[in-house]
């Protein structure tokens, strides 16, 4: 804003000093950090200052002063311009509703007009009435989304969670907790397509079945028959590499298998769970011991063949009196 224009309105000169300084301090604010249009009017109601927001508004790129306020915004709420002015000293606050003459379609702006000393500074609300309704109406909306993808993000995560949950149920033994024939099964489909394809790493397969097993449930309890099978699974687990997997196949009966492991290592492998087995104790002080049938998979066979193998093994090893290890021997080694 002009100072030179507000002073040849003042009265006195402290006025004028005053005037200067607030026309300063307005023409700094409304320019540079706020978006408020702002203009300047004598007691006539005649432009003596604009900023460029209210340029802007009004759609004019120039303003001069001395320009008849009434031409460029129409006051609906009584022209607080017409109004008979009376000097006063004291800040007087009006509140105004308009619309820019040269617009079209003209919209409503609100707005305040202070009248200090022989001024009034009208301050329009930038935003538009019904851009506010739809701004707000929109940051709602908005809101509700981020809101809802919250939600929906936090949903997503319950339910890989579940996912995760169903998997491992469907694939886990619940009594030992290890995996289950099911995933023995798919285990086995994914090794042998796995050995197939890359034709040179090979796995085994130890089939074992815990001797004499009946008897424990007969003399102690089918309670302490399972706490058996869990000891056994646990003390297995234990010895086993990361890679191999131990699943429960049937009642007593499971499947381990050995990735990278011929006959001979896989022998030796079940040798030492059978010598650990035997040498450990069970619930309530129990000896137990079980019998091992061990196979390695050959290029030209499947699962069928492979399990066969390790069974007809394991029912020699049951064959030549329990508690050994017996492997399958191919017929090409032969
Ligand atoms: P063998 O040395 O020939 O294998 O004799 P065995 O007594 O172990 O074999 P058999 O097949 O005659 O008996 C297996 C027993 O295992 C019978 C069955 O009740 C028991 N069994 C199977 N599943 C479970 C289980 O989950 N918990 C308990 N406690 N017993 C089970
Ligand atoms: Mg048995
Ligand atoms: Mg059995």
């Amino acid at each position: 804003m002009n100072s030179k224009q507000l002073k040849q309105n003042g009265n006195s000169n402290e006025d004028d000093v005053n005037r200067d300084l607030s026309a300063d301090i307005l023409k700094t604010y409304c320019e540079k950090f706020s978006r408020v249009p702002v203009a300047v009017l004598d007691n006539e109601g005649r432009i003596i200052d604009t900023n460029r927001w209210f340029r802007k508004l009004c759609d004019q790129p120039e303003i001069l002063p001395g320009t008849d306020f009434k031409t460029i915004i129409e006051i609906n709420n009584k022209p607080v311009f017409n109004i008979e002015f009376s000097p006063v000293t004291s800040i007087e606050t009006r509140h105004f509703v308009g619309k820019p003459i040269k617009l079209f379609p003209q919209i409503d702006y609100q707005g305040i007009v202070i009248r200090k000393n022989s001024c009034q500074y009208l301050f329009f609300k930038n935003k538009l009435d019904e851009t506010d309704k739809i701004l707000q109406t929109v940051t709602e909306l908005n809101m509700d989304i981020s809101e809802l993808a919250r939600d929906l993000s936090m949903k997503n995560q319950q339910l890989t969670i579940a996912n995760k949950k169903i998997t491992e149920l469907l694939e886990s033994d619940t009594l030992t907790g290890i995996k289950n024939r099911r995933f023995m099964s798919m285990e086995l489909d994914r090794l042998i397509s796995y050995v197939k394809r890359n034709k040179t790493p090979c796995f085994s397969i130890i089939m074992f079945d815990i001797d004499h097993f009946k008897r424990v449930n007969d003399t102690y309890g089918h309670d302490l028959g399972d706490q058996v099978l869990i000891a056994v699974t646990a003390l297995f687990s234990k010895m086993l590499r990361q890679e191999d997997t131990l699943a429960r196949f049937g009642g007593e009966e499971f499947i381990i298998t050995l990735i990278n492991q011929n006959i001979e290592q896989a022998v030796s492998a079940a040798d030492r769970l059978r010598r650990a087995l035997e040498s450990s104790e069970m619930p309530q002080g129990l000896k137990i011991t079980a019998s091992f049938g061990v196979a390695q998979f050959m290029l030209e066979e499947n699962k069928e063949v492979l399990l066969k193998n390790a069974d007809d093994a394991m029912y020699e090893a049951k064959n030549q009196g329990r508690n050994r290890v017996i492997a399958h021997i191919n017929q090409k080694d032969n």
